[in-house]
């Protein structure tokens, strides 16, 4: 194992362009539960009308408006969460590397920990918008205009800035995502079940030679992979990979 560690750092050390390609199991180390692991969101039984992954898509947002925001307040905004290993890990290998986070994580915890070229596919908790007037709001603003937040310049309804399901991603982040990984040479993908689409088809436009997997569960993916660390954390590997940088 020690060997593996060894030649990821190397492998960190040799490339020019690195994109680290996450999902949800990058913040699980914060306590930020997944979806899809044993207890997952979609595993646990719903508190409200409908299954937690219907009541993430925009019919549901659009028709249940009570019950979304009740949910989304109760379950996708994590409470007293802080960066974990992963994430700063990450932050401090910007300052001497030239790095891109691709992420499908909506917690801006990337950010938080120092990160700066982050790529966020899905949007973020953090920024929340009018429908009506695009005026913008932060996420603590939001909490503070009701069970159901309105615009107080327009009445409108405020929206957070997150892709549900049915809704399309963003052309220009979704762009910005391909030329970043088409002009990589290394990409590390980590904590994602690679479910998503179209965030999971993405990695198909690397056309570098080294892939390398951080996963809990095994993946598969149809293209040759350098390394694979299969049932292991993503902090707890990169703790182990810096001792090599
Ligand atoms: P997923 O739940 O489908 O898969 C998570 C994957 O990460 C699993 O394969 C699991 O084995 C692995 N994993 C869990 N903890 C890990 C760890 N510590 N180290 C390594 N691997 C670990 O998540 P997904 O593929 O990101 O897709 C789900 C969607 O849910 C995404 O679109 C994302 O926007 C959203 N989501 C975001 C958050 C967040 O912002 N923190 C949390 C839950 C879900």
């Amino acid at each position: 194992m020690e060997n593996k560690y060894r030649e990821l750092a190397t492998l960190v050390k040799k490339a020019k362009k690195i994109v680290f390609f996450g999902g949800a199991g990058v913040s699980t180390e914060s306590g930020i539960p997944d979806f899809r692991s044993d207890n997952g969101l979609y595993n646990l039984k719903s508190k409200y009308d409908a299954p937690y992954e219907v009541m993430l898509s925009h019919s549901y947002y659009e028709n249940h408006k009570d019950n979304f925001f009740a949910f989304y307040k109760d379950l996708m905004i994590p409470k007293n969460v802080k960066p974990n290993d992963a994430h700063k890990f990450l932050a401090s290998l910007e300052k001497k590397k030239d790095i891109s986070i691709i992420t499908q994580n909506i917690d801006g915890l990337h950010q938080e920990a120092g990160s700066k070229n982050v790529i966020e596919l899905h949007g973020s908790i953090k920024r929340n918008y009018c429908e009506s007037c695009a005026r913008y709001y932060t996420l603590k603003e939001m909490l503070k205009l009701g069970d159901v937040p309105k615009c107080p310049k327009c009445g409108g309804y405020i929206k957070p800035d997150v892709v549900l399901y049915e809704e399309p991603l963003d052309q220009n982040i979704l762009t910005k995502a391909l030329i970043t990984l088409q002009n990589a040479d290394l990409l590390i993908v980590a904590g994602t079940s690679l479910n998503v689409y179209p965030a999971a088809g993405l990695i198909s436009y690397f056309y570098g030679n080294n892939i390398v997997i951080i996963n809990l569960e095994k993946l598969h993916l149809y293209r040759e992979v350098k390394l694979e660390f299969y049932g292991q954390k993503v902090g707890e590997v990169f703790n182990e990979v810096k001792k090599y940088l």
